[in-house]
């Protein structure tokens, strides 16, 4: 069993300290909350979801990081997962999932299918679900180690933090959406 002294807890945020009061920008505050309470919605549909499970299970343990909370429902989910082989068929299926889910909202893909087909370059499969929703972090691999899960959820707990709570109604982020003709 580990030592009570082992155990971390997130850092506070940048800002200036003095005696009796902290005092630091909204956007650090939201982002450090939102970061650290990243609910996933696993959309898993081959091999690279059983990685997905250990990356779940005690050894590696994603509750360290506050993500244990899974949502199959996208209105109560703002980290969406791709795991796995999505044939064009399903293309439309995760679209609407997407957009099924309420702002803020971040994708990770998960392995070489969800990233860019994989070695599956035929014509029944989407070469990389970057083809119809925007995406965040892409983890490599085929499949990824539940190390490298992890390591994209931390990578993308960095963007989150850093994040500005005006970049959704930023024009910027109308025309990525406007691009993937999302409204
Ligand atoms: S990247 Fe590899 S392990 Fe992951 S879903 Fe594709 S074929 Fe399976």
């Amino acid at each position: 069993m580990s030592d009570q002294k082992d155990i971390k807890i997130v850092g506070a945020p940048a800002g200036i300290e003095g005696q009796g009061f902290f005092a630091t920008k909204l956007d650090e505050v939201v982002g450090l909350a939102r970061a650290n309470s990243l609910w996933p919605l696993p959309f898993a549909t081959s091999c690279c979801g059983i990685e997905f499970m250990a990356t779940m299970a005690a050894t590696y343990d994603l509750a360290r990081f506050g993500s244990e909370r899974m949502s199959f429902s996208p209105r109560q989910a703002d980290m969406l997962l791709v795991m796995g082989t999505i044939a064009k068929k399903m293309a439309p299926i995760l679209r609407q999932v997407y957009e099924q889910m309420a702002e803020p909202r971040w994708v990770i893909a998960v392995g070489a299918c969800a990233s860019s087909g994989g070695v599956f370059d035929t014509y029944s499969v989407l070469q990389g679900i970057d083809k119809v929703i925007p995406v965040d972090v892409y983890v490599p691999g085929c499949p990824p180690r539940p190390e490298q899960i992890l390591d994209g959820i931390l990578t993308l707990q960095d963007i989150v933090k850093n994040e500005s709570v005006r970049r959704r109604s930023s024009p910027e982020y109308q025309e990525l959406l406007a691009s993937y003709n999302i409204t």
